[in-house]
Order: C-alpha cells, then structure tokens, then sequence
C-alpha cells in the first residue's frame, strides 16, 4: 500500500518520502496473498471495501497493463454446492450488482463443468471482472514509478515516534539493523501510516487510538504438475457468515500451479507465519468438497499471510477499511484494518489519500 501510495503522491507533490522497517519493500502483507483482483461483489454497499475494491479493480489491471505486471482477467466461480444455497448466489449477486460490478451470471451444474470439469457444485455466480496479478511485481512496479516520479524510498527506517507539531509532525526514524542503527528524524508536514499489521502501534504513538490489530493466519498449500490442471482458474465456496474470509479456494496462478488456501486462524503474534500449522490432510478433506479428485498427495504445503484483522476473535460482522484523518493529529492520515481485498484496492485507496493529502496541505495553507 505504501508503494501505491507513494506513486499517487509523488504525481502530485515532490518531497514524497516513503520509509519501510525490512531491509526490502513489499515483504509483509503485501507479498503473502493469493494476487487476487476482486471484482467487488463481497462487501456492503456504500463501504470503503465496496467503493474502492470495484475501483481498485479497473485501476490495478490498467495500470499492470501500462507498466508490465504480469496479470490475467481469468474471471471466477463462486460455487454452491447444494439447491439450498443457491439463494445466497442469488442475494450475493444481487450485492455485487448493487456494488456495481458488471457482467454477473448464474450458471447450473452443467455449465460449471463445462467451464471447470473437475469441480463439483450445484450452481455459481460467474465473476467475469475477477483477475489475478504478480502482487510482488505489482508492488515494485508502483515502487519503481514512484522512483522515477522523484519519491524517495528508504528501507531500513523504523518509524519509532511521532510528536504532532502545529502544522507537522516531527517522525524519529530507526536506521539501519538493530545492534548498529541510529536515530534520524524528519518533519513531515503530511504522515500516511500505512503500516499494514502494525498501525495500530504507529497510530498509538500519537496516544491512545481506537483501534487494535488481530493477526489471522492464512495458509496455502500448492498443487505442482500435471495435477494443477484440476482447476483452470479461480473457483471459490460461497463466503459464509460464520466464516471470517472467503473460504479456502483454488487460485490457478500465473505460473500454472493452483494454490488451495488461505485457511483463516487467529494467531498470537505478528510475525507468526509458521507455528503451529494445519497439516496437508487438513487441507485435502477441506478441498474434497468442491474438488473430490484431489489427494493428499497432489499437495504440498505453501507460503502463509497474516491479514490484520479490526475484529477480535468471536466479534461478529465485517469491518471496513479505516482511511481517515487523524481526528486530533489530522495531518497524519490512518489506514487501518487493510486485509482484504486491500491488494486490489492499493492504487483507488492511494487516490482518496491523494484527496485527504490535499485537505491538510490546504488548511496548513502550503
Ligand atoms: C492470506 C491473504 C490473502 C490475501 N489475498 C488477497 C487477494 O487475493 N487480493 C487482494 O486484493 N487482497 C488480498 N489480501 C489483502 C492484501 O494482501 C492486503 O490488504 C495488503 O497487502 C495490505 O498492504 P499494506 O501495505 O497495508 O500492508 P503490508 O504489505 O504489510 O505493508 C506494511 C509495511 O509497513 C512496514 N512497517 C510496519 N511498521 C513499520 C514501522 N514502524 N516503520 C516503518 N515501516 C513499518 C512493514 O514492514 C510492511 O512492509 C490478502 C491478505 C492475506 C493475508
């Protein structure tokens, strides 16, 4: 997100600065995803989720399209799998339509098979918007225009401190590794944090803020060869209430392997990628359902992310995007609980920061 944003901003100001802790960009959230462009159809009408993702949607394809992402609009399959959850296609159509997302069709058994032989179901919502790109180059890639555009990008700088001055804000910067680091600051007249799992702690740092992050694991698990031609392109489980993410899907990847997963599981820590995880038999009987072919066998276990979730475990409900002026620091812009479909949506939420931008530079009259 921060690269996005970095490349909105630096088109329209020149002392674009965009610091990052790892020793590279994108190797957080950013990378760790199934590179999905959503359609939009998931999220109530009238949220930031729903506005920006159908936005972010024909924004992020033009511009992989302009700078060479690699990218596909594979369209995709929400499958249910018996009569009684065909009212559920029904209502979800109707929400994508209302989101306004185009082109959505319901198709029987048939025509699923058709489409993908080896996928069971009763019926499903064709997606034809629904693409999918290489999230890490699409990362670079807004890093690199950013670059070119004259923003500066530093990895390496650890954001430990943020003093509100009147018409700034004054950030402590932690360079270089931990037993060799030295403290930097810079005044900033205009903040994004945009820190993905933490910030919510770089929100803290202005005092007490309403928010907290959750990590919940997703997991995948990959089929390699001949057995990633089971799936053809995207083919997802109707998204269920109790549920706290889409469902474990079949992601067809532009490199010809099929990715089965995320799984979604509250852990307890931020860099909590690996402990603790669901075996390989775990997520063949959870496949089986709409893939009764796979085998264990046909998989093994793949790459994980950790969403930052607005949600404690057990709280019901979705929780929107947070893209706001701070309301007693505005000229530090919050953007908190960016889980899904963040990735999609980076390039139209990096448009409204453009927009909250200009307010603060205005009212501090530069
Ligand atoms: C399993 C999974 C699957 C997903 N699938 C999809 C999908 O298919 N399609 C989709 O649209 N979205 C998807 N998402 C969501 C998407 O990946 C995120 O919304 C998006 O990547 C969030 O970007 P971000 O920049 O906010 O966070 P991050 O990518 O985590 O970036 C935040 C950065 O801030 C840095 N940082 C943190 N603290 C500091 C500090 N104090 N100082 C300096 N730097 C700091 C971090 O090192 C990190 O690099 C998925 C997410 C997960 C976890």
């Amino acid at each position: 997100m921060g690269c996005a944003v970095a490349e909105g901003l630096s088109r329209r100001w020149t002392d674009v600065f965009l610091v990052e802790k790892n020793p590279k960009l994108g190797m957080a959230t950013s990378s760790r995803n199934s590179g999905v462009i959503h359609s939009g159809i998931y999220y109530p009408k009238g949220s930031w989720k729903a506005r920006l993702c159908v936005a972010g949607n024909r924004l992020t394809k033009e511009f992989c399209l302009r700078h060479g992402v690699a990218h596909r609009t594979t369209g995709k399959l929400v499958v249910a799998q018996d009569a009684g959850e065909t009212a559920e296609l029904l209502a979800l159509k109707k929400k994508g339509e209302d989101n306004g997302v185009t082109g959505l069709r319901l198709i029987d058994a048939a025509e699923i098979r058709r489409q993908e032989p080896h996928v069971q179901g009763h019926a499903a919502l064709e997606v034809p918007s629904t693409g999918i790109c290489s999230a890490e180059e699409l990362v670079h890639a807004f890093a690199r225009v950013a670059e070119g555009q004259g923003a500066n990008l530093v990895n390496h700088a650890t954001v430990v401190r943020m003093e509100p001055r009147k018409d700034s804000v004054r950030v402590t910067l932690r360079i270089g590794d931990k037993e060799k680091s030295e403290e930097e600051t810079i005044e900033a007249r205009c903040v994004v944090n945009s820190a993905g799992l933490y910030a919510d702690e770089v929100a803290g740092m202005l005092g007490p803020r309403p928010w907290k992050i959750y990590p919940v694991r997703g997991e995948y698990c990959e089929i390699r060869g001949a057995r990633a031609e089971l799936i053809r392109n995207l083919v997802y489980p109707l998204p269920h209430h109790d549920q706290l993410t889409l469902g474990v899907h079949f992601t067809k990847t532009l490199w010809g392997t099929t990715l089965v997963g995320p799984t979604a599981r509250y852990v307890d820590g931020k860099e909590n990628y690996e402990r603790g995880r669901l075996s390989i038999a775990e997520f063949a009987a959870d496949a089986k359902t709409m893939l009764p072919e796979i085998e264990e066998r046909d998989l093994q276990l793949g790459y994980t992310g950790l969403r930052p979730k607005l949600k404690a475990p057990g709280e019901k409900g979705i929780a929107d995007f947070v893209i706001e002026a701070d309301r007693e620091v505005p000229q530090v812009i919050q953007l908190v609980g960016i889980e899904s479909p963040g990735l999609t949506a980076a390039a139209a939420i990096a448009g409204r920061v453009g927009e909250l931008v200009g307010e603060v530079l205005v009212n501090t009259n530069r």
